[in-house]
């Protein structure tokens, strides 16, 4: 794996606790004892899933099925088969707000790769109608998948954190671990408590604030904890804040009114797709889904409300307030 994203970070090597790179953020497991081998699977299952679904990646099955758009069909594994379809089924229920074809927005707008420049209403509007989740064909039989139009592409960034988290969990618990704290790029998960026996503290980011710095903590344990915001990758222009999570029905980084969205839930792979989905589809709509999906929010609001759902009250403890 390519550690170049720690370069800058100091970082302690502990048996129980390691930092790595991979799904192009930082990421870290800590387990409550030094089985390394329980920890080396973990690690090296995450690696074998950005092989599988990075766009990035000319080996991977999303590289490849991107590449044949509006040419041929792709044949690919069964494991990127299952999760496609699972994603698709999502983009289907939340009502537009979330759908795993909207790469050529994401191209468009470069906010990860650090670009400024707004695009055109032209550029945006190309971009848009290239965004439907009708034209992803999968064909089960043949084991294919393909994109109907040249220029459509997927893009697994609001779904593939979560998918990984729930793989690792499963991976260190058939190697007979209880208690692990996974955290990738932000996306966390919780297994049993902590070697004190706590519940695990997990910090909630002040979307307004650095990173690191929390306006509460939430006492958890067997549960993942997702955060969607507007304060990961962005830019200021002209007093509205471009950042990198898309509304598919506009084209242009979504303005909901909310900064942040964190989804307490079972499956992290529907935490991190809920949590997008919810961003995108606002407070009163996200508090819907949240109800429909019988899962735990808390939303920050642009005038820096806080809304915390009924089943968190006795597990969310403010500070800095
Ligand atoms: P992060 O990746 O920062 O944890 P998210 O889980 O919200 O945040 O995912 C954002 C990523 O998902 C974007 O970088 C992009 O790759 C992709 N994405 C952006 N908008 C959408 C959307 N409306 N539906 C699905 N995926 C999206
Ligand atoms: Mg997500």
């Amino acid at each position: 794996m390519n550690d170049d994203c720690l370069k800058n970070k100091n970082q302690r090597v502990e048996k129980n606790k390691r930092t790595f790179c991979g799904l192009g953020t930082v990421n870290q497991i800590e387990i409550d004892s030094d089985n390394t081998l329980a920890m080396d699977l973990a690690i090296s299952r995450i690696a074998q899933l950005e092989l599988l679904l990075s766009p990035f990646l000319p080996q991977s099955d999303i590289y490849r099925i991107n590449e044949a758009a509006g040419l041929k069909p792709t044949k690919i594994k069964k494991e990127t088969m299952k999760l496609l379809k699972e994603s698709v089924g999502l983009s289907n229920k939340f009502m537009g707000t979330f759908d795993i074809n909207v790469r050529p927005l994401v191209e468009l707008w470069k906010i990860k790769k650090g670009n400024r420049a707004i695009p055109t209403q032209n550029q945006i509007k190309q971009a848009r109608e290239l965004v439907n989740v009708s034209d992803l064909i999968l064909d089960e039989t043949n084991q294919t998948v393909f994109l109907k139009r040249a220029g459509q592409a997927l893009d697994l960034g609001g779904i593939a954190k979560g998918y990984a988290a729930d793989e690792a969990k499963r991976v260190l618990e058939g190697k007979g671990i209880t208690s692990a704290l996974i955290n990738l790029g932000g996306n966390i998960v919780a297994l049993g408590k902590n070697t004190e026996k706590e519940q695990w503290k997990i910090g909630i980011q002040n979307p307004l604030k650095p990173t690191g710095i929390h306006f509460g903590v939430l006492h958890v344990n067997d549960c993942t904890v997702v955060t969607s915001g507007s304060n990961e990758q962005f830019f200021i222009k002209d007093g509205r804040r471009y950042h990198h999570i898309i509304n598919p029905k506009t084209g242009e980084p979504a303005e909901s009114g909310l900064l942040s969205v964190t989804v307490v839930a079972q499956s992290s792979l529907l935490a991190d797709a809920l949590a997008t989905a919810m961003f995108v589809a606002g407070l009163e709509a996200g508090y819907e889904l949240a109800k429909l999906y019988e899962i735990e929010a808390i939303f920050v609001t642009e005038g820096a409300d806080v809304i915390v759902t009924n089943g968190l009250q006795n597990r969310f403890e403010w500070i800095n307030p």
